[in-house]
């Protein structure tokens, strides 16, 4: 199974992810963990590319590309190969990030569907559970947190933020099948549980 979190920066997706792998593993299931940007050899040098030099190193279609790019390069060196041979795969941000983010600029949601058809034949996750948090709890998380991505964060206004998150709660309306939406706040424990509850029909 293929299992992807969605959601803004600091809704606790790399913390959530940690767990449900435990989880999943005590379950007795071979769990992947695995990213984006990123997630295989080539597709971390295009985070490399994507996440350093500042929010406006890249034109908006450029960077569309390199994400379209480097998850070309994840799906079929990670994501596939893991899935091929039983494990579950677990991702931190996917195809749904690129809507929600890249989709902002000058690209729309069907050029973005259009590039990940070409790059990745269309893949999409068994389940996206989308973490939703209210933006001031948040934007604290974020910032309680340093490292590489810290100047993205900081170059973007709170609108942004709010725009990715409305666009995120319409692609759950727009494919309830695929998508779970779970309130991301609270103690960590009781989010994990609501991850289990989101995904309880896909388990053996
Ligand atoms: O929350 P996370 O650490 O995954 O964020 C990584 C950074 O990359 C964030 O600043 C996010 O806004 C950005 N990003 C993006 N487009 C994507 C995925 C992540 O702009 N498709």
């Amino acid at each position: 199974r293929f299992i992807t979190l969605e959601g803004g920066e600091g809704a606790g997706k790399s913390t959530q992810l940690r767990a449900l792998a435990a989880a999943l593993r005590d379950a007795g299931l071979e769990v992947v963990e695995t990213r984006e940007p990123g997630g295989s050899e080539g597709a971390e040098a295009i985070r490399a590319l994507l996440l350093t030099g500042g929010a406006d190193r890249w034109s908006a279609r450029a960077e569309a590309l390199l994400f379209a790019a480097a998850r070309a390069d994840h799906v079929e060196k990670t994501i596939r190969p893991a899935l091929e041979r039983g494990a579950w795969v677990l991702s931190d941000r996917f195809l749904d990030s690129s809507r929600a983010y890249q989709g902002q600029g000058a690209l729309s949601d069907a050029d973005i569907l259009a590039l990940h058809r070409i790059g990745s034949d269309g893949f999409l996750p068994d389940r996206t559970v989308l973490l939703m948090l209210p933006e001031e709890e948040a934007a604290g998380r974020a910032k309680a947190r340093d490292g590489e991505v810290s100047d993205r964060i900081g170059g973007r206004a709170s609108d942004f933020h709010r725009a990715v998150a409305d666009a995120f709660a319409r692609f759950a309306t727009q494919e309830p099948e695929r998508f779970r939406s779970i309130d991301a706040a609270g103690p960590a424990e009781a989010v994990t549980a609501r991850l289990m509850a989101a995904l309880a029909d896909l388990l053996p």
